[in-house]
């Protein structure tokens, strides 16, 4: 359920609301938007059917959540959830941001890392990232460095300044990752590892949590929901494409994904054109494609040698066709910005949320 206050609302009869809701056992969510401050509360719900709620000051509406998700439906927060990393240049996953992830599928040493850094955040992304821990359908593939790598990812932030990004695989490894990384991955195949969904609830870092290969929109928030059920807010989603009879591609890219989960979720999404197409030339495409269907951000896999790559060489994009892509994502925000500003514009701005 949410509780919808009236504008203007004091301090103290927000107070007054949350602790009438948490006598009764739960807990509450505090969301601000620019009008109104939306309270969710979390727990078993029957106990406050019985309360008058709009008898108490600054009450103006309450509402129940009717999507199976709760903290992850969209009328759960006044306004777009911002995702903040926490990093002193202040990066965040938001509505009004664009924020690219970019960097190795695997970390492969410190040199390669170092190289890759540098240039992804010249050409303008804003987090590293680097698997250290590689789910891999065979068990004979490279499947990372683990521990090392992840020192590696930590050296390379200091030097460079850009947050990292790796993936967690199992729950025993959530506490040695979040000591070194600044944003934990579920991956594609851990969507649905409930247990690990639950230890990163604990824990006080973001988490980008992709889609399953075979799960649906709403599975995809219901394993959000597990994370922030726990206790942690801070989820990014990701569309990575999905398993179709299309083999031209590794998997399909959901673009519809994105104006729905606009329409279902408070939380940022972005897009991974790269696991998606699986080929490094359609990455741009698919990667220009997500900005235009209002995606919050990109991953992109970048590899200074990808036909050297020990994972991922044939969907990693190079230096040099990183930063074209990057110039080409400029350009379409641009234009992107430009409709929705223009009156017909909004109109379908405003239809699809
Ligand atoms: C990855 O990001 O390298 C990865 C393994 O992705 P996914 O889980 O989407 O397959
Ligand atoms: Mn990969």
């Amino acid at each position: 359920m949410i509780i919808i206050t009236r504008g203007g609302i004091t301090d103290s009869e927000l107070d007054g609301i949350r602790e009438r809701v948490e006598q009764l056992g739960l807990r509450t969510h505090v969301s601000r938007g620019e009008q109104r401050v939306v309270i969710g509360c979390i727990g078993d719900e029957a106990v406050l059917r019985e309360v008058p709620w709009r008898t108490l000051p600054g009450v103006e509406s309450v509402m129940p959540v009717l999507q199976p998700y709760k903290l992850a439906a969209r009328a759960f927060a006044a306004g777009p959830t911002a995702v903040r990393i926490g990093d002193s240049r202040g990066t965040s996953f938001a509505r009004d941001q664009f924020t690219v992830i970019a960097g190795p599928c695997s970390v492969e040493g410190p040199d390669m890392l170092a190289l890759t850094a540098r240039r992804v955040a010249a050409s303008g992304a804003r987090l590293l990232r680097g698997g250290a821990y590689k789910p891999r359908t065979s068990p004979y593939s490279f499947r990372g460095l683990g521990e090392a790598a992840l020192g590696m990812l930590v050296e390379v932030r200091a030097e460079t300044g850009l947050p990292v990004v790796t993936e967690v695989m199992d729950p025993r490894q959530v506490d040695l990752v979040a000591e070194h990384v600044d944003v934990l991955q579920v991956g594609a195949r851990n969507m649905q590892n409930f247990s690990l969904l639950s230890e990163l609830g604990r824990i006080r870092r973001p988490v980008l949590l992709k889609r399953g290969l075979s799960a649906t929109i709403e599975e995809l928030l219901m394993s959000a929901e597990h994370i922030m059920a726990h206790g942690n807010m801070d989820v990014i989603l990701c569309e990575r494409g999905i398993r179709t009879f299309e083999p031209a591609t590794r998997n399909t890219l959901d673009l519809a994904a994105l104006p729905v989960l606009r329409r279902e979720t408070h939380l940022p999404v972005v897009v991974d054109p790269s696991h998606a197409a699986g080929r490094g030339d359609l990455v741009a495409p698919l990667a220009w494609a997500a900005v235009a269907a209002g995606a919050d951000g990109l991953l992109v896999e970048v590899h200074p040698d990808p036909p050297n790559a020990l994972s991922d060489g044939d969907q990693s994009l190079d230096l040099d066709a990183f930063d074209r892509l990057m110039v080409g994502v400029e350009a379409f925000r641009k234009a992107a910005l430009a409709v929705a500003g223009s009156a017909s514009g909004q109109a379908l701005v405003e239809a699809v949320a």
